[in-house]
């Protein structure tokens, strides 16, 4: 063997298979799960070396971990970024940035349309540690630029945004970030590396929910960040001394997901489009909302900076609530729960579930009307799914 590496300009299909791989000397070929809280030294001295921090190497799984590092390299490889950490959840990801990055005085800007918990996280408990945190539209370009202080650390913000696929431009708000001496950091959960790479575009930092995409099937929680590793060595300081670490056997859950990203994501994105396009048709629908559709406001933005649209939809059902819910609870293939990134397709009301936590008004601001569906679209077969929403139809009054 030569000591080329084949990795060197590989495609993000290659890294997604082959990258983060340590093989043992056992030689096996899929990557193995190290189920170990803690490693054994050679010596007394080789304890203290790894100790001080003078020869690398594990030495507790809080620290860090062979199969969690395999997924934050692969992950890595697939953002284009430095350096990844792996955490707990997607919440854990989000507060580790926070906390490691964030300083009692800072200001954060928020997009108003960003994950309910994000909100909360911000809202609640950072602020309980002196972080004030503005909220703002996510396409409000000019609210964006007059919320920012000179105090103001860092924006966040989720594109395409959920349930409505507003579709934020990150170069646009990469400039705003770094004029104003801040951190763009972009929740990729819905795109995934595999249909946008925001640090490519100018951000600093981005996390993940790994809990949706990057599993596919809905079996594990778990997040990461990533970015630049003078960012990256605080937040895994956090994560040392705070605890919010991934399981070795939820990593590798994650790492063999990636390696089937981008095909998933994909058809994900394929049968969505199929299914936009079909809903438009249906005389029971107000309106579709998915970046995919030539009239969405998105779309152009979207065609630029994403290479796929995505598996997450909504539509507005004519009639309200009621008629939403009859829709809803007629429909007997498609799963009703509030997550999304599965195999299987989901389907959720986001004004009495999702965003249920805000007043009427602000529904109203933010655009999430009664009548509105969301849909995450799975890998069934698309007759089948429509066949499905034909029964959601058939049962409104
Ligand atoms: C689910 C989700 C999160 C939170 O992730 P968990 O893994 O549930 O903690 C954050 N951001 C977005 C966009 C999400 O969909």
């Amino acid at each position: 063997m030569n000591d080329h590496d084949p990795l060197a300009g590989a495609h993000l299909d290659t890294l997604a298979v082959r990258s983060g791989i340590q093989r043992t000397h056992e030689g096996e070929h899929a990557e193995p799960v190290f189920a170990t809280s803690s490693y054994v030294f050679e010596n007394a001295a080789q304890a203290a070396a790894r100790f001080s921090g003078e020869e690398p190497g594990n030495v507790y799984s809080r620290y860090t971990n062979p199969t969690v590092r395999a997924f934050e390299e692969r992950l890595a490889a697939l953002e284009g970024a430095e350096a990844a950490v792996a955490t707990a959840s997607g919440m854990a990801a989000i507060l580790s940035t926070g906390i490691a990055l964030l300083k009692s005085g800072d200001h954060v800007v928020c997009s108003r349309d960003v994950f309910g918990t994000t909100v909360n996280l911000f809202a609640k408990y950072l602020a309980k540690f002196g972080v004030e945190v503005t909220f703002v539209p996510v396409l409000d370009l000019a609210g964006w630029r007059a919320a920012i202080r000179p105090d103001t650390a860092m924006l966040f913000l989720e594109t395409p945004s959920n349930p409505l696929c507003e579709v934020a431009d990150m170069e646009a708000m990469s400039q705003l970030a770094r004029e104003n001496n801040c951190l763009l950091v972009v929740d990729n959960c819905f795109c995934t590396p595999a249909l946008q790479r925001p640090l490519s575009l100018g951000a600093d930092i981005v996390v993940h929910s790994a809990t949706k995409y990057l599993d596919g099937q809905g079996r594990c929680i778990g997040g990461a960040v990533l970015g630049r590793k003078e960012h990256m060595n605080e937040v895994l300081t956090f994560l040392r001394t705070c605890g919010p670490t991934m399981s070795p056997f939820n990593a590798w859950v994650f790492l063999k997901g990636l390696e089937t990203l981008r095909l998933r994501m994909q058809a994900h994105s394929a049968a969505a489009l199929e299914i936009a396009q079909w809903l438009q048709l249906q005389p029971a629908v107000e309106r579709v909302f998915y970046a995919g559709l030539p009239d969405h406001p998105g779309h152009a933005l979207a065609a630029r900076q994403q290479s796929a649209y995505g598996g997450v939809l909504s539509f507005v059902v004519k009639g309200g609530r009621e008629q939403a819910w009859r829709f809803i609870d007629a429909t007997t293939l498609m799963s009703l729960t509030a997550n999304l990134g599965d195999a299987k397709t989901t389907i959720v009301h986001p004004a009495t579930t999702t965003h249920g936590r805000l007043t009427p008004q602000q529904r109203e601001q933010a655009g999430i009307r009664d009548g509105l569906v969301r849909i995450a679209v799975g890998l069934e077969n698309v007759d089948d799914l429509k066949a499905d929403i034909e029964r959601g139809f058939a049962g409104l009054r």
